[in-house]
C-alpha cells in the first residue's frame, strides 16, 4: 500500500474522534460475527507453546528484580529472552530504593543463564548538578562494560524533573545531549519512554485503559498541573533528539506514546530511520484499532515494531504468581498476533477481539529479528544466546 492510501485508511477511521472510543465501536462491528466465539484464555497449550517458542521470542520491555528458580525455568521453557529494564521512579513505592532495585535486577541478569540482559539507566534527579552528565556517562559506561545493551530515559523528563527556576525539564535539554552522544558512540540503544497515553492529560475517565495506573501515580498524572508541558511538546522534544542524533538507535517505549495516533507514528517512523517502537503495555490499544487499518500499519512497519510487554516481577510477588501472570500475558498477545482466535479485550466494546493471524515472516520480525537488529547483544554471550537460530 502506498503512503497516501495508507494514511487515508487511518484518516477515515480517526478523523474527528477521540480515537479510543470510536475505534472500540468499529472493533465491535468487526467482531459482531464472532461475538459468539468463546474467548481463548489462560497459559499456552502444548501446541501453542511449541509455535511460540519456535519464534525465538524476545521481550524487549520487562522489569524483573526478583531472583526465583521458577522464573528462570519459565524463560527456558518458553525459549524466551528478555531485556530487563532499570527505571529510577520515585513515584512508585516499590522502586523508591534505586540501589536495591538495581541489585535485584543485576541478580536476575546474572542468574538467568543468558536469558535476561540489562537495560540500565542514569539518575535523573541529579539534573542541575554540575557533574550531572559526566556522572551519568560514567555510570552507564560501567554498566556497558558489564554487559548492559541499552539505556532507558524515562518520562520523568517532561513530566516531573524541574530546573532551579521550577520549570519542567524537557528530554532534549542540552544537559542530556552528552549522554545521548555517549550511547550513540558506544553503539548502544536508547529506550525512550517519554510522555504517556493521552488520558494522562485528560480529566479522569474510569473507563480509560490507563485509569488504574494514574490514579495510583498522582505525581505523574498531568491533568490540571500548572505549567506542565503538553504531550505534543514532549513528543516534539523527543523528535529533536532523533534529529540531532541520527546515529543513535532510539526505541520508543509503548508505541512511542502514540497509542491512538497511528498516522502520527507512521510519520515519525518515515521521518526518522533511527526510530523504532516497542508494543509494551499498549497491546490493548492495538487490539482496539479497526482490523484492516492495524493490519496495514503492522505490515507497512514490520521492520520497526518490536515485541515487549512491560511484565513485572517485583518483591512481594511469588515466583509462581509471576510465572502465571507472565505466561498468561505472552499467550494472550501471541493469540492476538499469530492466530485468529477470539481473545479477551476488556476495553474493546464487546470485551473481546479476534486475532490478526499475521504471516509467519512478520511474526518472526516482531518477536525476534527486530529485537536483534535494534538491540545488538540482546541474546547475550551465553550458550543460551549463542544457540538461537
Ligand atoms: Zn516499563
Amino acid at each position: 500500500m502506498n503512503k497516501l492510501a495508507f494514511s487515508l485508511v487511518f484518516l477515515f477511521v480517526a478523523a474527528g474522534c477521540g480515537g479510543t472510543q470510536r475505534a472500540a465501536k468499529t472493533t465491535a462491528a468487526n467482531n459482531a460475527a464472532t461475538a459468539q466465539d468463546r474467548p481463548v484464555t489462560g497459559i499456552f497449550s502444548d501446541g501453542e507453546l511449541k509455535q511460540f517458542a519456535a519464534l525465538g521470542p524476545i521481550d524487549t520491555h520487562t522489569h524483573a528484580s526478583v531472583s526465583d528458580p521458577a522464573f528462570y525455568a519459565m524463560l527456558k521453557r518458553l525459549n524466551l529472552h528478555i531485556v530487563d529494564i532499570l527505571v529510577d521512579d520515585d513515584s512508585d513505592p516499590q522502586q523508591k530504593n534505586f540501589s536495591k532495585l538495581k541489585e535485584g535486577v543485576l541478580n536476575v541478569v546474572h542468574s538467568s543463564d543468558g536469558y535476561a540482559v540489562l537495560c540500565t539507566t542514569f539518575d535523573p534527579f541529579r539534573f542541575g548538578q554540575p557533574d550531572f552528565a559526566s556522572q551519568a556517562i560514567q555510570g552507564i559506561n560501567h554498566d556497558f562494560a558489564q554487559g548492559a545493551i541499552a539505556v532507558k530515559i524515562w518520562k520523568n523528563f517532561g513530566m516531573e524533573i524541574k530546573d532551579a527556576k521550577g520549570n519542567y525539564v524537557m528530554p532534549d535539554n542540552p544537559a542530556l545531549e552528552p549522554i545521548f552522544q555517549d550511547i550513540s558512540a558506544r553503539g548502544k540503544t536508547l529506550i525512550a519512554h517519554l510522555a504517556d497515553p493521552n488520558t494522562i492529560w485528560e480529566a479522569p475517565t474510569p473507563s480509560a485503559p490507563d485509569y488504574d495506573y494514574y490514579s495510583q501515580h498522582p505525581k505523574l498524572y498531568m491533568y490540571g498541573k500548572p505549567n506542565a508541558p503538553g504531550k505534543a511538546d514532549i513528543l516534539r522534544a523527543r523528535d529533536r533528539i532523533l534529529a540531532r542524533n541520527p546515529k543513535l538507535r532510539v526505541v520508543g517505549a509503548h508505541l512511542g506514546s502514540m497509542e491512538v495516533d497511528f498516522p502520527g507514528l507512521a510519520d515519525r517512523l518515515d521521518k526518522y530511520p533511527n526510530f523504532a517502537v516497542d508494543m509494551a503495555a499498549r497491546m490493548e490499544y492495538v487490539e482496539m484499532q479497526p482490523r484492516a487499518s492495524i493490519l496495514a500499519f503492522i505490515t507497512r512497519y514490520q521492520d520497526r515494531l518490536i515485541y515487549g510487554t512491560d511484565n513485572e516481577f517485583n518483591p512481594g510477588q511469588t515466583g509462581q504468581d509471576a510465572v502465571q501472570d507472565w505466561e498468561t500475558a505472552y499467550a494472550n498477545d501471541w493469540r492476538f498476533l499469530a492466530t485468529d482466535d477470539t481473545i479477551p479485550c476488556p476495553h474493546c466494546r464487546n470485551g473481546s477481539v479476534k486475532g490478526l493471524a499475521l504471516p509467519e515472516p512478520i511474526l518472526r520480525k516482531l518477536y525476534h529479528d527486530n529485537a536483534v537488529k535494534w538491540f545488538p547483544g540482546v541474546l547475550g554471550n551465553s550458550p543460551a544466546g549463542a544457540m538461537k537460530h
